[in-house]
């Protein structure tokens, strides 16, 4: 490391510790409404925590955990603290060219479950900066975070480290990856789907017990629990229920923009594929898709999805 590199990391390890920003407070106690809505946008139906006559280990109604950042949420629009210790370690880094920010890990660690009326205050500091790290994105610096979540009685209920990485975009030319498609990962659960699809069969698991269809692959039967099954060959007909188009970052043996889609088969289960032979503004929610076996290389064929003749 150079003498300016050293300079330079010490001076960003200066942050550690420093708060993000003031403490703050929910502007809400933990509240059913919140709770109901979350439940709803997220499609939990656990009735402990909805259900107020429904009988738990917890005698009443408590939050999701994982609703612990909901509560102290800033509002819609509200900017961070322009003198918090974050804001001013990124104005650094922003100045040294790593002006791009990228969420790359977050551990949460519950304590007790927040009940309707708790109040809960969160104070947030920075854990940890690295030394300058080549990544597939461009160099840069890793920036943890730990957030600290206490109750109306100052008792921790739970926390938070959260990772950035602070990097300077490589520039697009240098950034176009070289290589081919990256090869499925196939273990015992899925080897069936990919070996059907060397053959030109678009295989779907069904439950052996109750008739169930599933996909992806996976050992148990989700509506019966049972672990017998065998597969159906599906038609290869279904229609885009849900799409993106990729544009960035570039993936080695794709070429961008690129259209990921969520295919409804015919047959009632839906598969994460491409949408080929379509521009994608072509493409669109309902567009019939036919499936359309194309080999990446020798040991490799991938099953992606084009417009339907008539379409
Ligand atoms: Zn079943």
């Amino acid at each position: 490391m150079s003498v300016a590199e050293q300079t330079f990391i010490e001076r960003l390890r200066g942050y550690v510790g420093r708060e993000i920003e003031s403490p703050r407070t929910a502007p809400w106690p933990v509240n059913e409404a919140m709770i109901q809505h979350w439940c709803d946008a997220v499609g939990d139906t656990n009735p402990v925590y909805t259900d107020p006559s429904f009988e738990s280990v917890h005698d009443g109604i408590v939050a999701p955990p994982t609703m612990l950042q909901a509560w102290t949420m800033r509002r819609l629009g509200v900017k961070p603290e322009e003198t918090g210790g974050q804001s001013l370690l990124f104005a650094e880094l922003d100045d040294a060219g790593f002006t791009s920010v990228i969420a790359t890990n977050c551990d949460q660690e519950y304590v007790r479950y927040l009940r309707p009326g708790d109040l809960v205050t969160v104070t947030a500091s920075i854990a940890g900066v690295s030394n300058e790290k080549q990544t597939g994105l461009g160099a840069g610096h890793f920036v943890d975070t730990e957030s600290v979540w206490r109750d109306q009685n100052g008792e921790i209920v739970g926390m938070m480290r959260f990772r950035m990485l602070k990097f300077r975009p490589a520039s697009r030319a240098a950034a176009t990856p070289v290589g081919v498609r990256a090869h499925p990962s196939m273990n015992d659960d899925t080897k069936f789907f990919w070996d059907g699809v060397a053959q030109g069969k678009l295989l779907i698991q069904r439950c052996s017990s109750c008739g169930s269809l599933r996909h992806p692959p996976r050992p148990m039967c989700g509506a019966c629990r049972s672990l017998d099954w065998d597969t159906v060959t599906s038609s290869g007909r279904g229609e885009v229920y849900s799409f993106v188009v990729h544009h960035y970052p570039p993936i080695p043996g794709f070429e961008t923009p690129y259209v990921v889609a969520l295919i409804a088969l015919e047959e009632g289960v839906r598969i994460v594929s491409n949408v080929i032979g379509v521009e994608p503004s072509g493409v669109a929610i309902g567009l019939p898709v036919q499936v359309s076996f194309q080999a990446v290389d020798d040991s490799l064929t991938v099953p992606l999805f084009r417009p339907t003749e008539a379409s």
